[in-house]
């Protein structure tokens, strides 16, 4: 089967809109690929390349090696709730379901600017949120 090494544990993609001036486009990269490697990622709108620094990568790294820890864990946080105060009582949200549902956002300072960089996860299984 061509699974290649990110699906093994699930996908986790990195998406940030482009730094140049005018342009709005959103360019998209695999945290794992650019953790472990110097490779470079080009804007899909005005084709400007973006290489990452060796302290950005290393960034990538701890958030990817963060993502793996949730990961495992997926079984254990999938009966775990967190209780949530509304009006009139409270709701029980299972914590796997948080952990997806909200993409973290990370900014980082990248040549003088910073940037917001969103982080999509999704789940190594389909059967974890049912
Ligand atoms: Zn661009």
């Amino acid at each position: 089967m061509p699974e290649d090494k990110t699906s093994k544990n699930g996908q986790a993609k990195v998406d940030f809109i482009c730094a140049e001036e005018g342009c709005d486009g959103v360019v998209q990269f695999s945290l794992q690929d650019c953790s472990e490697s110097n490779i470079q990622v080009l804007c899909p709108k005005c084709h400007k390349p973006y290489v990452f620094d060796h302290e950005l990568r290393t960034k990538f790294g701890k958030l990817q090696k963060l993502i793996e820890v949730v990961r495992e864990a997926e079984p254990i946080l999938g009966d775990c709730c967190v209780s949530v105060d509304v009006p009139g009582g409270s709701v029980k949200v299972p914590y796997a379901l948080l952990l997806t549902r909200l993409n973290t956002m990370l900014t980082l300072h990248v040549g003088g600017r910073s940037i917001d960089f969103h982080l999509w996860i999704q789940p190594s299984s389909p059967d974890t949120f049912r």
